[in-house]
């Protein structure tokens, strides 16, 4: 089983890659961000609720996302193996995912983390939003509050997962494809 941890701030190209990695290795994808907003669409009480943080680029509490997380993977129990993307996004949530993976799945085989400048960052997710239809890519302060929170609160994931042997950094500038070659140099070897 391959449970791949896709890391890296907004607009560093996790759903991108991982749409590439999904068909490739045929695993399933696993977004938080993308659960969040069928919910927003679908107006339910979870997404009316989770909206007032996402508009403002703020994370949902963890208790939310850990249960949307558990929900998924006993629905997928017979699958070859998962993305993970955006999720986890604090310390708890990491630990939460070990815990439910030793119960009903393998562990985490690794955790790719999107290097991407800054500006570049800015650039992709103002692009983005001329497509998207994303009000969180819309508003330059929401983008760079969403920047800011990764480094506070989901960076230092690195270091839970560089204690487990799982950290591999990966340059995400260039072309979608020159990444995902790089991307797809690290699965093949596990
Ligand atoms: P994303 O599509 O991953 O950029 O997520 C969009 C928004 O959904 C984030 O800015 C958060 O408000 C929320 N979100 C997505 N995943 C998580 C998570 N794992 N923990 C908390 N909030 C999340």
């Amino acid at each position: 089983m391959l449970n791949i941890l896709l890391f890296g701030p907004p607009g560093a190209g996790k759903g991108t890659q991982a749409e590439r990695i999904k068909e490739k290795y045929r695993l399933v994808h696993l977004s938080t961000g993308d659960i969040l907003r069928g919910e927003l669409k679908a107006k339910t009480e979870l997404g009316r609720e989770a909206q007032k943080y996402m508009d403002k680029g703020e994370l949902v509490p963890d208790e939310v996302v850990i249960g949307m997380i558990d929900n998924k993977l006993k629905e997928n129990s017979g699958a070859n193996g998962f993305i993970f993307d955006g999720f986890p996004r604090t310390t708890a949530q990491a630990k939460a995912l070990d815990e439910l993976l030793e119960k009903s799945a393998s562990p985490i085989s690794t955790m790719i983390s999107l290097e991407v400048q800054h500006d570049e960052l800015v650039k992709r997710l103002q692009k983005r939003a001329e497509v998207s239809g994303r009000a969180d890519d819309k508003d330059i302060s929401v983008i760079e509050n969403r920047i800011q929170v990764y480094h506070n609160e989901t960076a230092p994931l690195k270091d839970y997962y560089k204690a487990q042997g799982k950290y591999t950094p990966i340059d995400g500038m260039g072309s979608i494809e020159d990444i995902f070659g790089r991307v797809c140099t690290v699965l093949d070897e596990l």
